[in-house]
């Protein structure tokens, strides 16, 4: 039996198929991201949800449907399984009492991209891939740097001067390439794409949606929602969106798994949260639109999904379509009024993406677009720890000798 079932790879836009077996960017035809497609009914008779339940916990216990086809490429620093919360309190307070949070916040690297690291970095590594770069935010380049490190990989990234500051340390910590910009990852994404149009073949374009596997990774994240729902899936998810990849890797791996048979009924409603300073998505889905327009001065503190216009736009707006779901926009500060809201009532110190999540749920809530009884899904992509400045502390300094009453 097979430890990868890929089959072949396929435009996301035109249908062109593509050969998985070398390195891969867009699709030569149409210019749009490539999807990876298994051979599922092989997937149905080799494997069933019970299998999966003696395995690891981690992402890789979907082998099968994931793209490193010999085990040995495997790069993992154990991520994946990340819990499914009751958010028990917090759900009271803003009328969701089956409210849950899938706590990326605790995977190696602090953020989800992890996941997409995992198996991006895997994959390439495989196919002979020496040398990688890449824009970002921060998260995705600080593991894409760490993964690329154990793999054996050198990396260029380039990022804004004003992303997170801890990313550019996991970077020079591992010993990548690194270069700021003072300007937004699209900016970033131009200098990537002229560095590897330069360097003809030698280095790799890692960027969003510009190599099809990082996806793969982050589709994990929907599978390990069903598993740990015991092969149900809930009513609704939520999502902080800024390339869309996340969604878009949910959306395909519910997709799969109603495929294989292993889930059924209607699929969750999922949900594009963006910030108003960033908001291509919610004004696209507004208006009824297919893809989204270029958004002019972004700006939000949630840094992930600060993302003017998004590669995979249309597939993020059909993932919605698709499933009935809705895009939603809210301020600065109404996340981080949240976020403290979220740590106060459960303990948990989200990160500013994942607090405009929880925002979007009380708003979705409070317009009657979320039932009371409905089971809802917050992600939580990544830890708190990573941005501490976007708690101010005024706390008193005291002197060695004062007491306290
Ligand atoms: C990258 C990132 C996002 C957005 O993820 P996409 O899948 O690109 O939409 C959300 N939250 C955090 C913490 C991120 O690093
Ligand atoms: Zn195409």
């Amino acid at each position: 039996m097979s430890f990868s079932h890929l089959s072949h790879l396929e435009c996301g836009r035109c249908g062109a198929v593509h050969d998985s077996e070398r390195p891969q960017n867009l699709c030569v035809t149409c210019g749009s991201p490539l999807l990876a497609r298994y051979d599922l009914a092989a997937v149905r008779s080799a494997l069933s949800p019970d299998d999966l339940a003696r395995r690891s916990p981690d992402l890789w216990r979907y082998h099968e449907l994931l793209p490193v086809r010999d085990p040995r490429a495997v790069t993992t620093l154990g991520e994946g399984m990340t819990p499914l919360l009751p958010m028990a309190r917090y759900g009271e307070r803003i009328g969701l009492p089956r409210l849950l949070m899938k706590d990326e916040g605790l995977i190696p690297t602090g953020s989800f991209k992890a996941r997409g690291a995992a198996v991006g970095v895997s994959r390439a590594a495989e196919l002979g891939v020496k040398r990688l770069a890449m824009p970002t935010n921060g998260n995705a380049g600080a593991a894409w740097s760490l993964y690329g490190a154990r793999a054996g990989l050198t990396a260029t990234i380039v990022m804004p001067v004003d992303a997170p500051e801890i990313t550019r340390r996991e970077c020079v910590a591992s010993g990548t390439d690194l270069y700021l910009v003072d300007g937004l990852i699209s900016d970033a994404g131009r200098i990537v794409g002229e560095l590897v149009a330069a360097s003809d073949g030698a280095v790799f374009d890692a960027s969003t949606l510009k190599e099809p596997y990082r996806i793969e990774g982050k589709k994990t994240m929907g599978i390990e929602i069903a598993e740990q729902l015991g092969w149900r899936t809930p009513d609704v998810i939520l999502y902080p969106t800024g390339g869309g990849v996340g969604l878009i890797g949910i959306h395909k791996a519910l997709d799969e798994l109603r495929q294989l048979g292993w889930i059924s009924g209607p699929p969750p409603r999922l949900v594009a949260v963006q910030a108003e300073g960033c908001a291509p998505i919610v004004r696209a889905f507004e208006r009824g639109e297919r893809e989204s327009r270029p958004w002019d001065g972004a700006r939000t503190v949630a840094f992930g999904i600060n993302v003017p216009k998004p590669l995979g736009d249309f597939l993020i707006l059909q993932a919605l379509a698709e499933t009935s779901g809705t895009a939603v926009a809210v301020t600065d500060a109404e996340l981080l009024a949240e976020l403290r809201e979220v740590a106060t009532l459960e303990g948990a110190f989200v990160c500013p993406e994942g607090a405009a999540a929880f925002a979007a749920a009380r708003k979705l809530r409070a317009s009657g677009w979320i039932g009371a009884d409905e089971q809802v899904v917050v992600l939580n992509t990544g830890a708190g720890l990573k941005y501490p400045g976007t708690v101010p502390v005024d706390a008193p300094v005291l002197p060695v000798d004062a007491h306290l009453t």
